[in-house]
Parts: C-alpha cells; structure tokens; sequence
C-alpha cells in the first residue's frame, strides 16, 4: 500500500536537500531518496569539493615555489598519498556533518534507493529491502548529471573526474605524464592541478580554444598565466585509446595529419550529461540530452513536477542548484504558482584553474552575440597592492555596463581572488547595480575587491 507524502524529491544532492530541508521546517512530510544514501550528490561524492581539497594544495605548492626568491620556499615535497588523504578527509567530515544535520530534523526522511515515476503522482523507489511506493503531492527531480564518456574505442581504459576526485580514489600516484582529453572546465583545472603537482599534462582539444563557450577576452587573458607544463593541441579527434607495456597512447587526428600522444595515464573529460529517472517520458515531460524543459519556476510540463539542478541543465553548478531548489519549495508551498523565479544569468562561474577565471552575467562576446551595446570597464592586478603582496600580478578584471543607465551586466575576473571577486561582482548585477552605486562604496584595502570601485570610478 503506497505512503502518502507531500514532497519526494529525486536524488539528494545541491537541487533536492535545501528545498527539503526548507519544506520540512514547514511540517511539509519529505522523502529524500538518492542511491548514495547519502547528501550532497555528486559535488560531495566527486565533484566539486574534493576536486578543490586537491586544488588548494597544489595552489599552495605554487606559492611556495615562488617563495623562493624570498629566501623561503623553493621545490616542495609532494606526497600525492597525503594528498588524497587530506581530500578524504574533508569529504568524510562533511558527510558526518550533513548527517547529523539530517538526525536532527524532523518530517525528513532519506531512503538509500532509486526512484521511477509511475504515473504523475506516484513514485516507486528500488531499495535493497525491496520496492516502495509513495502517493506524494508534489516531485522534485535532482537527478543531477553524470560523466559523459564518448563512445572511443579504448574510452574505458581511461580515467575520468570520478576516479580521480571521489573518496578512496583509483588515482593515489601521480603520474608523470597525463593526456586529458577535452579542454572544457573539468580538463583544464585537472590539467592545471597536476601540472602544479609536477606532471606534464597534454590536453587534446577539439575546438580552437580552450573553455569554448566561455568569454574569448576572458580565455586570452587566462591561457599564457597557465603553468607552462601543460601542453595544448587544438583541432583534435581522437580515434583510440590504447594500453602498451609503456603506458597509454592516445591515437588522434589533427586535419589530415594522424599522430599519437604517449603518457602514462590518459583522463577523458568530455563534458557531463544529465542522469533521468525512468518513467519520464511516459509522463510525457519534454527532456532532450541537455536536460528537462523547465520554466523560471522550476516547474515541467506538470506544474506539480519540478526539475532542479543539474538535471535541467541550463546552469550546471552547485550553487544553482541550490538556488533553484529553494525556488521550487517557494512555489510548492504557494500552491505551485510562481511566487519565485530562478535568474539564470546571474550566477557566478569559475574555472578553478591556478590562477582561476571566472565570470558572471554578460560579457562583451555574448553581448556582441545579442547585438547589445556594453561600455566595459577594467582593472588589472599590475597595480593592485594585494596581487603585488603575493606577487601574483597577472591578470585583471572586467565589468560591463547598460551604456545609458550603468546598470552592471556582467563581468569577468583572471587572476587571483577570481572565485571570490565574482561573487561581489555577481550581487551586483543581480541587484541591478549602477557604476555610481559601486564607485560610491569603499571596497576594502589592501584587497583586490578595490579592483571593482577602482574600474566603476574610471567610468564616471
Ligand atoms: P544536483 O547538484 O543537480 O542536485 P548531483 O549530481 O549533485 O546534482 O546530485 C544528484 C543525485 O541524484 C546523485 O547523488 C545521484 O546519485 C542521484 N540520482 C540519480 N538518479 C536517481 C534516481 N533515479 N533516484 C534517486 N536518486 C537518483
């Protein structure tokens, strides 16, 4: 006999638990089921936090090299192992976190399982104690996405992001040498810890730039600050993969010319494709290969269904998920009505690179794209007195204002404090701030926030 419920949400990671969580305060009776068993998804799991638990280290390592003329620093010891440990260890404690986070909330329930949909109201979860039902009122589905793994002959001999980034990981030694194929975000920042660490990377690209899809300015500012470890090829297919006593060859071609590339490991980074539930398509809820159709509210083609997350792929980042999940519980609890809407376009990126680029709105390229008019406006990090401190100067910033009123669209960072400078850059034009508005706040000194003021101010 199936339970009654309010909310069942489909998965448990960034799109599914905040909404839980927020319902369940509100005496809404919640499911949470997610085949883990446990919170956070996949940014947890092999993601987003365990890849920068790596990161910060090798970023460390890069300072400390350049310490050296300092008299400090010089060559460090990496010991990859401790590494991995570190990063284990961090996924371990917020896991412990969220679970008691969990223990201690009421009408909340996470079942270790995977879920289908029956009909637009019923929900079968798979579990190792057998099949349950649930009558529920409203579906969230956070399914979230999945490594895509292109059909190549020799694919399966690769590494991907997860045997690399999730707890207990395959990948404990560094290699010497690494091809990564596909330069998109997950390609470059691997490319750019391990060169860090001491591995000489080859990333095979497709297309003519590295991050294709992100802002060209932003790209050309970025790529000559890489660690010059890392090689580019552009204009590759690879044809196949393949295990010799020597380690891996990744056979390509480039144009008419065929060549291969020798290294000991081989990381196929390809992008990431959304994971949907069974039964969707019976319930005739329009999901192509780039996700589910949803409105600004979240909502499917039923009002009742929504989809957050990854899985709808219009933002694919924790924090929209995040965002997104508390908008579908606001409009769950007026009634499904969109009493909240998700902006899209206002959502920080960055591309955790050492340095790091990141960008949020609109740039000067999309703008183009749009035939809308930008006034730009820029700082570099050669005259700001925090980038000097750590003798960290390469790169800058760049924002983007309507021409008439100023209203800030967009901008983007290169350079250090990128993942942080955004985030302000971001409220800003979600906010709909004016280069008046941020030349009149006195950013902090000697931060690199000053940046933001100093580029407004040289507008007025
Ligand atoms: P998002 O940040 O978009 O929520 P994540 O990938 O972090 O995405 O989380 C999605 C979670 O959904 C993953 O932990 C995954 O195991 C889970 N999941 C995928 N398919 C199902 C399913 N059919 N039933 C329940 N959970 C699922």
């Amino acid at each position: 006999k199936p339970e009654t419920i309010d909310v069942l949400t489909i998965g448990a990671g960034g799109g599914a638990y905040p909404a839980a969580f927020w319902l369940a305060k509100r005496a809404q009776r919640v499911v949470m089921v997610d085949p883990k068993g446990v919170m956070s998804g996949n940014c947890l799991a092999e993601g987003c936090v365990p890849s920068k638990a790596v990161r910060e280290m090798a970023r460390h390592v890069t300072r400390h090299r350049r310490f050296e003329s300092y008299g400090m620093g010089g060559e460090p010891t990496i010991d990859y192992r401790k590494i991995i440990a570190h990063k284990d260890n961090v996924q371990r404690s917020r896991y412990l976190q969220h679970g008691e986070e969990l223990a201690r909330s009421r009408n909340i329930e996470l079942i270790k399982g995977r879920a289908s949909l029956q009909d637009p109201h019923t929900v079968t979860v798979e579990t190792d104690a057998g099949d349950r039902r649930y009558t529920v009122r409203h579906i969230i589905v956070a399914s979230g996405a999945d490594v895509f793994v292109p059909s190549i002959p020799g694919a399966e001999l690769c590494l991907t992001s997860s045997d690399l980034y999730r707890l207990n990981p395959t990948v404990k030694v560094l290699p010497q040498t690494l091809t990564v194929i596909g330069g998109g975000y997950i390609g470059v920042e691997t490319a750019s810890f391990y060169a860090a660490l001491g591995v000489h990377v080859t990333v095979l690209q497709r297309g003519r730039q590295l991050l294709s899809g992100m802002d060209p300015d932003m790209v050309a500012m970025l790529v000559p600050l890489l660690d010059p470890r890392i090689r580019v090829m552009f204009e590759i297919d690879v044809d196949r993969i393949e295990q010799g006593v020597h380690g891996m060859t990744v056979h390509y071609r480039q144009g008419d010319f065929s060549g291969k590339e020798l290294s000991d490991q081989v990381l196929i980074a390809a992008g990431r494709r959304p994971v949907l539930p069974e039964g969707l398509a019976a319930l005739d809820i329009e999901a192509g290969h780039t996700g589910i159709a949803v409105n600004g509210a979240l909502q499917t083609s039923h009002p009742h269904i929504y989809a957050c997350g990854d899985v709808n792929g219009r933002v694919p980042l924790f924090h929209a998920a995040v965002r997104e999940s508390l908008v579908a519980a606001h409009n769950i609890m007026a009634g499904d009505v969109a009493a909240d809407t998700m902006d899209f376009t206002n959502v920080p990126t960055t591309v955790f690179t050492l340095p790091a680029a990141a960008y949020v709105g609109m740039t000067r390229t999309a703008a183009a794209q749009r035939g809308v008019a930008v006034v730009e406006a820029g700082y570099e990090f050669l005259e700001d007195s925090r980038a000097q401190i750590f003798g960290e100067t390469g790169g800058g910033l760049r924002l983007f204002f309507e021409p008439r009123s100023l209203r800030l669209i967009g901008g983007w960072v290169v350079g250090i404090d990128a993942g942080n400078l955004i985030g302000e850059i971001g409220l800003a034009c979600a906010n709909g701030l004016t280069a008046q508005q941020l030349a009149a706040f006195a950013d902090q000194h000697p931060m690199t926030s000053e940046g933001i003021g100093h580029a407004a101010r040289s507008l007025l």
